[in-house]
């Protein structure tokens, strides 16, 4: 790790830096060719005012984040500690709720350090380091970690390239006990078989948990439900835990279907009952319209860029089309569940995809219910771009 830079913001970025916007932008820096390695950079305008201190490291997002607008904060232990108690705090209720043994403790810039989230699975905590520059500050971060919370054990992801991709490592594992394979964690009541130390993805994505209730406690009972890029098949437990009287899960990926029938069998679900394809969706769709299935819920969860050997899917290019597909096989008066994790677009872009995606089939619709971030996952005031969560419950009228 270098030491520290000091960097020259651009006049027209300032203000902004000033009022708090913690991403550190590459177009608003002036001088990053001062920079070889990692480190920790303070800004400066022209006239030499300090401005805020943050640090460098390259994420899909941006060049680095601010950690501090004071120029004395030294960015060490304590300086974690701080962040890291601060956010506990806020997730007080969740520590004492028994029922939902999984959620996030420390959502990034949410929580003041961006490129750093720490997700917390029965008494075990998950640290994802999100650039190179985070990872650099590891030992503080980590030491900090322990000090301030009771923990069975502590594992790591690092997802260091500029796509946020996963870099596998034998073993993610970093201190105490070794957590059970699987390790079961609650959700609002409900069991979820979790593996720390599998690869990039556990098995389950957090920032659902209050769509996936709802989808249980209002929409479910006595329906048919589709659940589309399905993975381990969250949508399809909950729904068969509210009373659906059949659930289909579809995805791609070969594991699904193993996931899957585990999620079902450790909620004492009937797999036997329910459906699990493994297919492209957009295979599935054909083949329902041509044996003119139907179904009173459809939930579209897609990734928000895919590529598999027949084609690439892109979320901003092609969700008006996944809408088409998925209103012809909706029963009139079912509901679309359609989600996007994609930080390219608004829920306001998002909404005009659904209008028109109705409006070219001639169909009519009502939104009853949308949703962005749980709680937990917290969003920084001046960043709204990291609520990238957008989900609408959707009446097909017509
Ligand atoms: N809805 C899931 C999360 C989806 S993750 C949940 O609630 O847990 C995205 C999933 O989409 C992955 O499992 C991936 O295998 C699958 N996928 C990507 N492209 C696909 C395609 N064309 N057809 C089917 N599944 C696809």
């Amino acid at each position: 790790m270098q030491d520290e830079v000091s960097l020259t913001v651009k006049p027209e970025y300032i203000k902004e830096y000033e009022a708090g916007y913690p991403l550190i932008a590459k177009e608003s820096i002036r001088d990053w060719s001062k920079i070889t390695d990692e480190c920790i950079v303070n800004l400066f305008d022209e006239k030499k005012k300090f401005i805020a201190k943050g640090y460098h490291g390259i994420q899909n997002k941006g060049y680095g984040w601010i950690l501090s607008l004071d120029k004395n904060e030294k960015i060490d232990s304590n300086y974690f500690s701080k962040k890291i108690k601060d956010a506990l705090l806020y997730r007080e209720d969740f520590f004492k709720d028994e029922s939902t043994t999984a959620f996030r403790v420390f959502n990034g810039e949410g929580d003041g350090v961006g490129g750093l989230t720490i997700d917390y699975f029965e008494g075990y905590y998950l640290v994802t380091w999100y650039s190179r520059g985070i990872y650099e500050l590891r030992e503080d971060t980590l030491e900090a970690l322990k000090k301030s919370v009771d923990y069975k054990g502590i594992y790591q992801k690092k997802r260091f390239d500029t796509k946020g991709q996963y870099l596998d490592d034998a073993d993610d594992f970093l201190f105490g006990e070794r957590a059970a394979e699987p390790l079961i964690v609650k959700e609002n009541g409900v069991n979820f078989a979790i593996y720390l130390d599998d690869g990039a993805m556990v098995g389950i994505f957090l920032d659902q948990r209050d769509v996936r209730r709802t989808i249980r406690d209002k929409y479910a009972n006595g329906k048919t439900v589709l659940n589309t890029f399905s993975y381990t098949g969250a949508f399809s437990v909950f729904a068969a835990l509210g009373g659906a009287t059949k659930t289909t899960s579809v995805d791609l990926a070969k594991r699904s279907l193993p996931k899957t029938q585990e999620q079902f069998s450790i909620n004492a679900i009937n797999v036997e009952k329910q459906e699990i394809i493994v297919e492209d969706v957009f295979d599935y769709f054909k083949y329902a319209v041509r044996k003119k299935l139907s179904f009173d819920v459809v939930v579209l969860d897609p990734p928000s860029f895919a590529r598999s050997k027949k084609r690439t899917f892109s979320a901003s290019k092609d969700y008006v089309k996944l809408l088409k597909e998925a209103i012809q096989i909706t029963n009139k008066g079912g509901l679309i569940l359609a989600s996007t994790n994609s930080a390219n677009f608004s829920m306001m872009a998002f909404s005009d995809f659904v209008a028109k995606a109705f409006k070219e089939l001639k169909g009519k619709y009502k939104v009853e219910e949308s949703f962005s971030l749980p709680k937990d996952f917290r969003v920084n005031e001046k960043f709204r771009e990291g609520d990238y969560l957008k989900v609408m419950f959707i009446r097909k009228l017509r």
